[in-house]
């Protein structure tokens, strides 16, 4: 019987007593934001891809773009989150195996990734394009589910440290690039495909990686390339079942770096016992872990006593992928807040026709769309190394970037699940997930002081980072007032850095902004480059979102970030 045939047990006289069953009707929910194309309903993706030299990749960047927004692959991101991953150290006959157990949905999103290059494609396949094709494809691929994108970084991020030993490289590189994804526990030397992990930060020191306590002792001969056997401890390691990791542990020549393999040449497990997994707030999908080393076999990469500089190579691209992974984190919640607030009304008209609600949502597109675009100017210098003002901006632009976006997108994250009111709070939206992956990025690979003094350090061996940073920013200049005078007095600020770690947090959140605002005014459409210029470059005196002045024109900037959907 449908809900409104009359009930038979019910007098007919009495009309609505007979529908009772039907309780209500729903409407005035937005349709879910499935099914979509990631790429094609991203204006500032699309502009950014071509601008920064991806044109060859448009249509692969379109493809990628529907699987990322098909409905099976957005289920995916949530049941990896559902099921936390579970850790066992034997197997039921007693054998140690240290396995860690994933959702099988958490294997499709690796298998995903592994099949698109992102671990692997600008190594693969240099080329003009190639960081920024891999940048927006992780970037589509992050919104779905960030957690994974852990080991896919890296794995992505081991190849330029593994290459200062060339013959460790040519044992892995080619494995390590196999975009067949193979997640079987076995010995590396019985699979075509790998992950790496890291193992730096112990319990006496994360940050200052020099306290570190493992020790590593020769197997025979000493230094580059040759077998140790390391004792200690890590007190962070995710995605433990990597295939091998690069580790930090001391010789008599001082703090050096190790590729690690989970099982020996000889097919026995390797003495890398995982003590127990870390109970996460976010970054749920993906494990990360305590352990302990028992003579485990490595090979050092790199000089002895030279391990920080060989694995910064890696850290470098690490703290690359976090700034792609938060501007994600802030695209999908404007995509999400748009969205909702599309198709919601309130008071008598559709939330995103509502003034105040459009200066809230056009102030989270402004944020999401600076960040996207310092990423992919970064992944264009990426691609350009061999040209000394890319090289230059790269080195002393990433831990300004890493170091601003990541530490923007907590904030973001909550004021986006505000627009949604009661029902982003609920764990069946995706937004508890994207608030609570949200710190995690701006506090592994170096957190916000640590990126800070990583300027200052940047600055100091090389000044001429400095010049080729505000030579960049000055593209700029001549369009916008506001802009010439923010950069000329941040040029000023810059003449004496006596006390710069200090005053750090201000200089590089004004270098964060000069950069961004250059890269707006300079690509951007007017409405989001003014609205840019207005709140973040001079003092409206409001803190949180929504604090466009009056004049600004939030129905463009938001034409151009919500996604249309239904
Ligand atoms: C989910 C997760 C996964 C992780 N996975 C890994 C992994 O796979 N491998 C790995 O090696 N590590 C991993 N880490 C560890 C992470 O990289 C460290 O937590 C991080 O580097 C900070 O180190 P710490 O926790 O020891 O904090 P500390 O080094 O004690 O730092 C605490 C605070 O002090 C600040 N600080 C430090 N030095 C200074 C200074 N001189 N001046 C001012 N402020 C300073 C830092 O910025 C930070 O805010 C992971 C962490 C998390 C949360």
């Amino acid at each position: 019987m449908s809900a409104r045939q009359p009930r038979p047990d019910m007098p007919s006289t009495d009309q609505d007593d007979r529908y009772l069953a039907t309780t209500h009707e729903v409407f005035n929910q937005p349709p879910v934001l499935e099914n979509y194309n990631l790429f094609q309903q991203d204006i500032a993706l699309q502009e950014a891809a071509l601008r920064e030299g991806a044109k060859s990749a448009t249509a692969d960047l379109k493809a990628f773009g529907a699987l990322a927004g098909a409905a099976e692959t957005i289920d995916l991101g949530f049941r990896a989150n559902a099921n936390k991953p579970t850790f066992n150290t034997h197997d039921r006959f007693g054998h140690r195996v240290d396995e860690v157990d994933f959702h099988p949905a958490y294997h499709e999103l690796m298998r995903i990734a592994f099949d698109n290059g992102l671990h692997s494609s600008p190594w693969s396949q240099p080329g003009q394009g190639a960081h920024v094709t891999r940048a927006a494809k992780y970037y589509m691929h992050s919104q779905v589910e960030a957690a994974h994108c852990c080991p896919v970084t890296m794995t992505f991020a081991a190849i330029p440290s593994i290459r200062k030993q060339p013959e460790l490289a040519a044992d892995w590189e080619a494995r390590i690039l196999a975009n067949d994804y193979d997640p079987r526990n076995l010995p590396d030397s019985q699979k075509s495909s790998v992950t790496i992990g890291m193992a730096m930060t112990e319990k006496q020191g994360g940050s200052d990686v020099r306290a570190n306590s493992t020790k590593a002792y020769p197997v025979a001969a000493k230094g580059a390339g040759q077998a140790y056997e390391l004792a200690g401890h890590k007190w962070f390691v995710s995605a433990p079942m990597c295939d091998a990791f690069l580790v930090l542990a001391q010789t008599q020549g001082g703090l050096s770096c190790f590729l690690m393999p989970r099982w020996r040449p000889d097919g026995t497990k390797n003495p890398w016992q995982v003590q127990r997994l870390k109970n996460k707030m976010g970054n749920i999908a993906n494990a990360s872990s305590e352990a302990e080393l028992r003579g485990a076999l490595a090979w050092m990469v790199g000089e002895e006593g030279r391990g920080v500089p060989t694995i910064i190579e890696m850290v470098a691209m690490t703290r690359f992928d976090c700034m792609i992974g938060s501007s994600a984190g802030m695209r999908q919640a404007v995509a999400q807040a748009t969205h909702h607030c599309r198709h919601r009304s309130a008071f008598g008209a559709r939330l995103i026709e509502q003034p105040l609600m459009q200066n809230v949502l056009a102030d989270l597109a402004l944020e999401s769309e600076a960040a996207l675009a310092y990423t992919m100017r970064i992944a264009r210098a990426l691609d350009n190394q061999d040209r000394e003002h890319e090289r230059l901006l790269a080195r002393l632009a990433t831990p300004v970037g890493k170091y601003w976006i990541c530490k923007r997108t907590p904030n973001h994250a909550y004021e986006a699940m505000e627009c949604i009111g009661g029902s982003g709070v609920m764990e069946d939206c995706i937004m508890p997930r994207l608030f609570r992956e949200s710190p995690v990025n701006a506090i592994w690979e170096g957190s916000g002081n640590v990126q800070c003094l990583d300027t200052l350090r940047a600055l100091q061996k090389e000044p001429e980072t400095l010049d080729a940073f505000f030579r960049e920013a000055a593209e700029a200049k001549g369009a916008d007032r506001r802009f010439d005078q923010f950069l000329a007095q941040l040029q000023h600020d810059f003449a004496d850095i006596s006390d710069f770690q200090y005053r750090a947090r201000n200089l590089v959140d004004r270098m964060a902004l000069v950069m961004q605002a250059s890269l707006l005014i300079r690509h951007s459409d007017k409405a989001v480059t003014d609205a840019f210029c207005a709140t973040r470059l001079q003092s409206g005196g409001g803190m949180n979102y929504g604090n466009l002045p009056s004049g600004t024109d939030p129905v463009a900037i938001l034409k151009r970030a919500t996604p249309v959907v239904g």
